[in-house]
């Protein structure tokens, strides 16, 4: 129980790998707030918390100033100041350049930085120390074709996590994970093109990897064995980027 008396608060834990990562840091004894934008598979979720910890969960647009406001607010008035947060919440168009749409571009840049963003801004202002956990990717290291806004997105969270470590250390520390291609639904057939697909397999352990294997990573970044390690982005990611 590494993580007892800890707030954490997680964007995007209703399915998926924010919902590992939600179980994780439960396991470990941190209560857990997590939004989602309209899943009803958020229920099953919240139970599945509240079954390790305590546990609460709101629906929101991390892309809305507003709406992640009220979130930080009814997560704190119903589990306390947060020490750590995660920015897990994103979502992944893929179309050529010349066929993205500037409603779509920015809609990508909305939810995976802006909601980034807001939500560091939001857990900063009221918590004056602990831990930032970033989820980008490792296509922001690598790029690919079909995927501008998502790719650009991802670097850009990279960046970001960078920012903030200089910003707020010692008091909070700020490190990523980067997956490689993870069984989401962001990844079945209905959300990635049979190309993108054999792409992502095409890494020199050849499997997708399992939410929880993202999550554990998370769960250590979060806990105290990890508290020389700031500004750092870890590859999860069966071997896709070596660095
Ligand atoms: P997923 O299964 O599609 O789940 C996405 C989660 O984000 C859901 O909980 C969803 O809520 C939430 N969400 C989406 N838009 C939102 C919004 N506007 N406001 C609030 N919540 C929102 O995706 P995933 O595969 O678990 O991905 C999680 C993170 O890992 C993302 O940042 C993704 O880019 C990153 N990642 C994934 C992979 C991969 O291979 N799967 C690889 C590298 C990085 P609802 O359920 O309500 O829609």
């Amino acid at each position: 129980m590494n993580l007892a008396g800890q707030t954490a608060i997680v964007t995007g834990g209703s399915r998926g790998i924010g919902r590992a990562i939600c179980k994780a840091l439960a396991k470990q004894g941190a209560r857990v707030g997590f939004c989602h934008a309209d899943d009803p598979k958020a229920v099953d979720t919240l139970a599945e918390i509240s079954a390790l910890s305590e546990g609460f969960s709101f629906a929101c647009d991390v892309s809305s100033e507003t709406e992640v406001a009220a979130f930080f607010a009814s997560s704190e008035q119903a589990l306390g100041l947060p020490t750590i947060l995660v920015n897990n919440a994103g979502i992944l168009k893929e179309s050529p350049l010349t066929k993205t749409a500037v409603l779509d571009f920015d809609r990508v840049i909305a939810v995976n930085l802006r909601g980034a963003f807001l939500a560091s801004r939001a857990f900063v202002r009221s918590s004056k120390s602990g831990r930032i956990i970033f989820i980008a990717s490792d296509l922001g290291v690598l790029g690919r074709e079909g995927m501008v806004a998502y790719c650009a997105s991802k670097g850009a969270i990279i960046s970001m996590t960078r920012c903030l470590a200089h910003e707020f250390a010692p008091d909070i520390l700020v490190n990523a994970v980067a997956p490689g291609s993870i069984a989401t639904d962001m990844t079945s057939p209905d959300s990635m093109s049979p190309e993108a697909l054999a792409k992502d397999l095409a890494t020199p352990l050849a499997r997708f990897g399992e939410p929880e294997e993202i999550a554990s990573m998370v769960s250590y970044l979060a806990g105290p064995d990890s508290k020389f390690i700031t500004g750092q982005c870890f590859g999860v990611n069966g071997g896709s980027v070596m660095q």
